[in-house]
């Protein structure tokens, strides 16, 4: 199954991508943390990815279409994939109509101001990528890996404004691009909540 999960940044969209690969066994892709992997590398390149990524820009189109291309390479993608992050421009939905075929968009629904609680609440554990929220969760160490947790530079309050000012920019237009292969689900609640009518819709779909 080819899934692609649309929303805005701290909508929720890791997370869920987490339980579906977890229970479909299928991969997630995040372009966010191939970028993040990128920016490790201490490269050229990666420090130009550091700075966009940063300012809360998005990575030109060429350069991000190209590393979904080469994930899609990977053995464990045969099975599937949810792609978590991308497209979030319609040239990128342009791109990926001609390199895969796309079973079902997930918008994953959230209201501006509590996505911005949410994401300046928001701890990342550096070791295992796992995600922690400070208003329910207040030690500092991850539980899975024993790490510190951090909070991402771009999750400060200066890049989140800018974020989803890019967001309803650049990919809130793919809602329409994608019309009605669109299943909508509101991630108010708690992350169970969010998943439950996913998880029915989507064994359904492989019915
Ligand atoms: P979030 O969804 O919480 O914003 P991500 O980890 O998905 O966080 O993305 C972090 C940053 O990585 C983005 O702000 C952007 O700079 C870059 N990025 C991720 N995916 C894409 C993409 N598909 N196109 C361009 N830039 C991207
Ligand atoms: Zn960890």
């Amino acid at each position: 199954m080819n899934i692609i999960l649309l929303g805005a940044p701290g909508s929720g969209k890791g997370t869920l991508a987490k339980k579906i690969s977890k229970d479909f066994d299928i991969p997630q892709i995040s372009t966010g943390d191939l970028f993040r992997a990128i920016v490790k590398e201490e490269s050229e390149l990666g420090s130009q990815v550091k700075r966009i990524m940063e300012s809360g820009a998005l990575v030109p189109d060429e350069l991000t279409i190209e590393i979904v291309k080469k994930r899609f390479q990977e053995d464990d993608c045969q099975k599937g994939f949810i792609l978590d992050g991308f497209p979030r421009t319609v040239a990128q939905a342009n791109a990926l109509e001609k390199i895969a075929h796309i079973d079902t968009v997930i918008l994953v629904d959230l209201a501006f101001e509590t996505i911005i609680e949410r994401l300046s609440a928001r701890r990342t554990c550096p070791g295992c990528g796992e995600i922690y929220s400070t208003l329910d969760y207040s030690s500092n160490e991850c539980s899975k890996c024993g790490a510190t947790l951090i909070q991402r530079d771009d999750d400060k309050p200066e890049t989140i404004k800018n974020r989803l000012e890019v967001y309803e920019k650049n990919t809130a237009p793919l809602i329409n691009f994608y019309g009605d292969r669109l299943f909508k689900v509101s991630s108010d609640k708690t992350p169970e909540d969010t998943y439950r009518p996913v998880k029915t819709f989507l064994e359904s779909m492989g019915e």
